[in-house]
């Protein structure tokens, strides 16, 4: 069975921008590539989780969201990096959805795709519903960076992130989650 990281994309993988929809306004955290290299070097099997509510609210469409995507896969892959899959929730929040985190749902499809062990698999992201998601699917940890919503939300909901490794950034969380492996 593999082992899978699971990664928040806006705030986490590239800069958070309000309802990012144009390759243009994409800005790859420094660090990020090499980061992510480790952890495929590692043996972890990398997939993205993504809420895009900007679709379902009408303010982009499934192929901007898609497009995007393409070309975050192009750029990490100059790097060596490759995603098995990109798993995108378009909905609203008031839209019935079974894949928007905090759902687990796209990971137990990964599960199932993908042979994957999410008892020994992780969940990334800069949010409270990305960690609940990693929760949800019963994972081994829930990783918080402090980037995008991060800091904000490890000062805020500290009572509710108590289960949650919080770390700066996907370079920390990389050499964090090789680390545990040796362990
Ligand atoms: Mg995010």
């Amino acid at each position: 069975m593999n082992r899978a990281v699971f990664l928040d994309r806006d705030g986490t993988l590239i800069v958070e921008k309000n309802y990012l929809h144009r390759v243009e306004d994409v800005e790859i955290f420094p660090g990020a590539g090499a980061a992510l290299k480790k952890l495929s070097g590692a043996g972890c099997k990398l997939f993205v989780v993504t809420n895009q509510s900007g679709i379902g609210r009408g303010l982009f469409t499934l192929a901007d969201a898609e497009n995007v995507n393409r070309h975050l896969q192009s750029e990490f892959a100059r790097d060596g990096v490759r995603f098995e899959k990109i798993y995108i929730a378009p909905e609203a929040p008031d839209q019935p959805s079974c894949g928007r985190k905090p759902s687990p749902q796209f990971l137990f499809d990964a599960r199932d795709e993908f042979d994957l062990n999410l008892t020994e698999s992780f969940m990334v992201g800069d949010k409270l519903i990305d960690l609940e998601c990693g929760w949800n699917a019963g994972v081994k940890k829930s990783i918080l960076v402090r980037t995008g919503y991060g800091a904000k939300v490890a000062r805020d909901a500290a009572e509710k992130i108590q289960r949650a490794m919080v770390v700066d950034d996907l370079a920390e969380m990389a050499e964090w989650i090789v680390n545990s492996l040796k362990g």
